[in-house]
């Protein structure tokens, strides 16, 4: 397939940390992809929380389905876009490792642990895990990604991060936060496929677990415009033997328009702006994007989710729960570091000869902590406090 002129071409890529002779077979962005899918980071992804908890039903969204869903949509934009396509795959599969288990709530609670070191972020954590984490190669930690997959998982970065990050790397991926410049046109694309995914995964999820219902649905008009175009078409489906088919026929159309607005508003902001480049598109605006109209209405949807789901008593009772969990894990690890078992023992062993001990210690119990899946922060928190919370 051919490339446009502003897409990331791999022949171009800036590189990575640690140089390595090319594959005879694949681009290096193909490479990307496939050394982040045999990453333990990408396994775990199975077991860890979207929204619900992961014990709570075996057909809700995980890390997992999530970032193959983001992969799914961004790949198939970047198609029509002419961007590269194989870059938009590493990054939408990367893009939460760095989640913590249970979701958001797990990460509020390790980052209220970690305020004293320099806090927690789980962008941030993604970048971790793919440069310093995984250990599965002789030769370096991580897994050497290339710069273009790197800048597009570090998607957040708090100036303060931004400049510590930029000390360590000179001109890397954080030099963009404090120029205030875009990432690659692929990694914006990212961004926007995982908002589509999540707003479409979540009212599915949350119909399921019954928190929302199809009745609440109709004061949302991205959702309701399909759901009446949908019954026009197919009156039957108000039939109640029809099962879902109308939640996800109204949810299909609703993807597929979302899809086309942003194909059809970035290929206008393109031919505008008309980069010659991947750097000179990086040097504009975003330029992925929603129509104006439907930017709104994404708004509206995302603002409907978090009263009615996020914020719903049943999913935030769970929330303190998982809360409590981490925060009872840290202060159990950090008293006790030989409870991480024997890799992240030594890790803390060593962050005794480090400069700012405390803060390095408590750095390798954030970065133990963050990579446990759901249930096993549930059975590790119930092993050292001898209480069950959750599962
Ligand atoms: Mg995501």
């Amino acid at each position: 397939m051919t490339l446009a002129i502003f897409a990331c071409d791999p022949a171009q890529s800036r590189g990575r940390r640690y140089a390595q002779a090319p594959a005879p077979t694949r681009s290096e962005f193909q490479r990307d992809r496939d050394r982040i899918v045999h990453s333990t980071a990408f396994r775990r992804l199975v077991y860890k929380t979207q929204v619900f908890l992961n014990h709570e039903g075996d057909l809700f969204r995980t890390r997992l389905t999530h970032s193959l869903e983001v992969a799914q949509l961004g790949r198939s934009i970047a198609r029509s876009l002419h961007l590269n396509e194989d870059l938009v795959e590493a990054i939408a599969l990367a893009h939460d490792l760095g989640h913590t288990p249970f979701g958001h709530a797990g990460q509020d609670a390790l980052n209220d642990c970690m305020r004293a070191y320099g806090g927690f972020e789980h962008n941030l954590q993604s970048l971790r895990v793919v440069d310093a984490l995984e250990e599965r190669y002789p030769e370096f930690d991580g897994l050497n990604l290339t710069f273009e997959t790197r800048e597009g998982i570090l998607k957040h970065c708090a100036p303060v991060n931004a400049r510590t990050l930029n000390d360590q790397e000179p001109g890397g991926v954080a030099q963009r936060f404090l120029d205030r410049t875009q990432p690659s046109l692929e990694a914006q694309l990212c961004n926007l496929a995982d908002e589509i995914a999540y707003n479409a995964h979540d009212i599915d999820d949350g119909v399921r677990s019954g928190l929302i219902t199809m009745a609440l649905l109709e004061d949302v008009a991205l959702f309701d415009n399909y759901r009446r175009q949908t019954l026009a078409e197919f009156p039957n489906l108000q039939d109640k033997s029809q099962g879902r088919r109308l939640l996800y026929e109204t949810i299909r159309r609703m993807l597929s328009a979302q899809v086309y607005d942003v194909i059809d508003a970035t290929r206008e902001a393109l031919t505008t702006a008309a980069p010659q480049s991947a750097d000179e598109a990086r040097q504009m605006r975003p330029l992925l994007q929603f129509g104006e109209e439907m930017r709104q209405q994404s708004k509206a949807l995302k603002k409907f989710l978090f009263h009615q789901l996020y914020r719903h008593t049943q999913v935030i009772s769970m929330t303190e729960k998982a809360q409590q969990v981490v925060h009872a894990l840290f202060a159990a690890y950090l008293e006790k570091p030989a409870e991480m078992g024997e890799g992240f023992f030594a890790k803390a062993q060593a962050s005794c000869n480090l400069p700012d001990p405390k803060g390095a210690l408590a750095r390798v119990v954030a970065d133990f902590i963050a990579g446990m899946t759901d249930r096993f922060a549930s059975r590790e928190h119930e092993r050292l406090t001898g209480q069950r919370l959750l599962v």
